[in-house]
């Protein structure tokens, strides 16, 4: 094999087969290798669905070898003239296909343990071209092909059946990719953002920021948070550890974001309550009304709670402004001993969702009000209430240094 330096971090996917140019079957095959290729921390470029037409998969071949360091086709490697994607690559790498001794006697063994006649057009199914070898496949009779190219770019043929292209994935390409070293040095941080929408985040860090290849700098969305995750490689040019360049990157990051960081890692909402909860020694009271729980359904899990207490808001006709929830903190914690009381109330209509909650420290005598109103609304709206609560708790603990300005705060009052 070729002892490749090339560095494996970009790919572009190629799904072969007219039946899905033509809608009969969707490809699947794609979403599911690039999950796989994004988490691993190669950026997939493209994906493409092309129909079996010769020129078309060659030109793509040609392409993609140009523009990406790993190329993945999946389909058109059946025994079927249609299926070209062996004489697509040989095209595009300017090499011969020649039947390889050792398939062949894998293959004829194939039909004969099966008792079925080998007919000669099966033969394109013991194919090879110099630079490929075979990625066995106990599911079918195609083989899948590895082929490496003189750059040290790699191309992988796999099967389109999703039942065959995944245990050859698994088993056989992504480890040879790994021996190889795929993503080999990479280092990875996630930094965990509320109180500011991804537009906003992506305007501050800015176009060079996030286009840039090494760190590479990319924002997620998620329900509760949004995720910026700082991926770093080796600098072979000017000779900077992966390590090295994630900590610039970081650094560049929390530079702009600081205030609105609150985490990192796969650290939840209960998990930062439970930390700081721990580290001070405290215990909490909790009491939500209009929410239909979800503050409790959020928190559930943290041990120094010692109490949920759900409410409608029936008492005060619906109104989250008449609901006393400073005193309603305030006994939550007496009754219970804890250190601190929150009391929230959140109601929701068809536009935004209205929330007041207020923190006690009996102890110290201080109180510290929330009074919002998120644009989002119904379920999803108590929901985002009971993080906007629970970041509020967090917040009167130091969980944050400063306070950001959460955009989902549309309308602050009072
Ligand atoms: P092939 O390897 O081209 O003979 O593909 C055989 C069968 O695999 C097709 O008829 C589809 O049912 C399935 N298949 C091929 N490509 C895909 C794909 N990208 N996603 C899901 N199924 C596929
Ligand atoms: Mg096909």
């Amino acid at each position: 094999h070729v002892t490749a330096t090339r560095p494996i971090r970009t790919a572009e996917l190629l799904a072969v087969g007219s039946e899905l140019t033509n809608g009969e079957t969707r490809d699947s095959n794609g979403g599911e290798l690039a999950g796989f290729l994004a988490q691993a921390g190669i950026k997939v470029v493209r994906i493409t669905a092309l129909q079996d037409d010769l020129a078309a998969v060659t030109e793509a071949f040609e392409r993609a070898l140009r523009e990406v360091d790993l190329v993945i086709t999946t389909g058109g490697l059946g025994p079927t003239p249609d299926d070209l994607t062996r004489e697509a690559i040989a095209a595009a790498v300017g090499e011969q296909v020649a039947v390889d001794p050792e398939q062949e006697t894998w293959l004829r063994g194939l039909f004969e343990r099966r008792g079925m006649r080998f007919s000669d057009v099966n033969l394109k199914q013991a194919w090879l071209i110099p630079s490929a070898s075979a990625l066995p496949n106990p599911n079918g009779t195609a083989p899948g092909w590895w082929v490496d190219r003189p750059d040290g770019r790699v191309a992988i043929l796999l099967p389109g059946p999703p039942r065959e292209m995944r245990p050859m994935w698994q088993n056989h390409a992504w480890p040879r990719l790994v021996e190889r070293g795929v993503g080999d040095g990479r280092v990875a941080k996630v930094l965990r953002l509320y109180g500011i929408g991804e537009s906003v985040v992506a305007e501050k860090l800015g176009d060079e920021m996030l286009r840039a290849a090494n760190p590479i700098v990319a924002t997620y969305a998620r329900a509760d948070w949004l995720d910026v995750k700082i991926t770093a490689f080796p600098s072979p040019a000017d000779g900077r550890t992966a390590e090295a360049v994630l900590a610039e990157g970081e650094a560049a990051v929390r530079a702009i974001l600081d205030t609105y960081i609150w985490a990192e890692g796969e650290t939840t909402w209960p998990d930062l309550l439970h930390e700081l909860a721990r580290k001070n020694d405290i215990r909490i009271a909790l009491v939500e009304a209009g929410t239909g729980g979800t503050l409790a359904a959020l928190l559930g899990e943290v041990p120094q709670v010692v109490r949920f207490t759900v409410h409608g808001l029936g008492d005060w006709d619906g109104n989250v402004a008449d609901c006393p929830v400073q005193v309603m903190a305030h006994e939550a914690a007496k009754e219970t001993g804890a250190d601190v009381g929150m009391a929230m109330a959140a109601h929701t209509t068809p536009t935004e969702t209205l929330v007041r909650a207020a923190v006690v420290v009996p102890a110290m005598d201080a109180v510290r009000y929330l009074d919002i109103s998120l644009f989002q609304h119904g379920r999803h709206g108590l929901q985002r209430a009971a993080i906007a609560a629970t970041a509020h708790l967090l917040e009167t603990f130091g969980a944050r240094k400063a306070p950001g300005r959460p955009s989902d705060r549309r309308r602050p009052k009072g």
